[in-house]
């Protein structure tokens, strides 16, 4: 019989994983000739969830696994942690705040049981019940990072999606220390399928994601999969250089016809010295915000670190 493996990231959602799990299994009971095994990844949340975890795993402990860190990683670690631990034929990634429908998982298992794809994910087609400066950011990033990366980042895709083993032992093969699920879902390829849906409001708890928090995650998704900002600054530099011929041309062609006239402009001089200084700052910036990354990547740190396993 093939095995669906169901990992789930959690980071404090003691109200959210009781809803959770029998949402799920109403509609994976249903699912013929199928094992189900869950994966809880507990992401050291401050209240209790882990509770909620072994009471789970109690019920049903053959079913039901949990992990928890000895901190909170973040979810693209918890992710990391959750696929690793996961040993059934099929993968499926999701939400424990119920946004990502449990009701899409028998539609999921049946197109990738087919074969003709290793993949099937989901993309939201709205944001209802989201702040209008955090939908304009959201549309504003993937335009971005579609122009500036070769992998091509749906939009409005989610983590939410099913994978076959050999997706998820790619993805499992990327060891990065600074991960971008949707980045590192779109770089190992494979033929994905998305399933459309409205936007879901969470059924309990609150998102941990503020708009400045997305903000650095979507700067560092660039970061990670474009080398687009480092070009930035070579094509500063030329322009600022082609100017400065332009202008030193101007300027002795002047001392010619007018050397009276050919030492003043103390302020546009201010001028000029303050955008070249921000600029070279600003290059600078993006080259450290790759060294800083190359660093992080060689300390070769883990990951996750779990505490407990059952
Ligand atoms: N999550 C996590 N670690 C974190 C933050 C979030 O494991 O540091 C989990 C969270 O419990 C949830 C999922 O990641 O299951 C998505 O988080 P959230 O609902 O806050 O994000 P959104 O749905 O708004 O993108
Ligand atoms: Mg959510």
């Amino acid at each position: 019989m093939p095995k669906l493996s169901i990992v789930v990231p959690c980071y404090n959602e003691q109200e959210a994983l009781p809803l959770f799990y029998p949402a799920v299994e109403e509609v994976v009971q249903k699912i013929s000739n199928l094992e189900i095994e869950y994966w809880l990844v507990d992401d050291g949340s401050a209240d209790q969830t882990l509770e909620e975890m072994r009471k789970l795993h109690a019920m049903d402990p053959e079913r039901v696994h949990y992990l928890t860190f000895s901190r909170n990683f973040g979810k693209e670690s918890a992710l990391y942690a959750g696929l690793e631990a996961a040993t059934g034929d099929y993968v499926v990634v999701m939400d424990a705040d119920l946004q990502d429908p449990p009701s899409f998982l028998p539609k999921m298992y049946s197109i990738i049981q087919t074969g003709e794809y290793d993949c099937v994910g989901t993309r939201r087609i709205d944001r209802t019940g989201e702040a209008k400066f955090k939908s304009f950011l959201s549309n504003k990033f993937y335009s971005v990072i579609n122009r500036v990366s070769q992998n091509n980042i749906v939009p409005g895709a989610r983590d939410y999606r099913m994978m076959t083993r050999q997706m998820v032992d790619a993805v499992l093969s990327m060891k990065e220390y600074s991960r971008f699920s949707k980045g590192i879902f779109s770089w190992v390829g494979f033929k994905t399928k998305y399933l459309e849906y409205k936007n879901v409001e969470r059924v309990a708890g609150t998102t941990d994601w503020s708009t400045w928090k997305l903000f650095k995650y979507a700067m560092d998704g660039i970061a990670d999969f474009s080398q687009a900002p480092l070009s930035l600054a070579v094509w500063l530099g030329t322009t600022s250089f082609v100017l400065s011929i332009i202008g030193l041309i101007f300027v002795i062609i002047r001392h010619f016809i007018e050397p009276a006239n050919s030492a003043f402009g103390w302020s546009s001089m201010i001028c000029i010295i303050l955008l070249l200084g921000g600029l070279q700052l600003l290059c600078i910036g993006i080259v450290g915000r790759y060294i800083g990354r190359i660093y992080m990547q060689v300390k070769n740190r883990p990951i996750y670190i779990i505490k407990e396993k059952k």
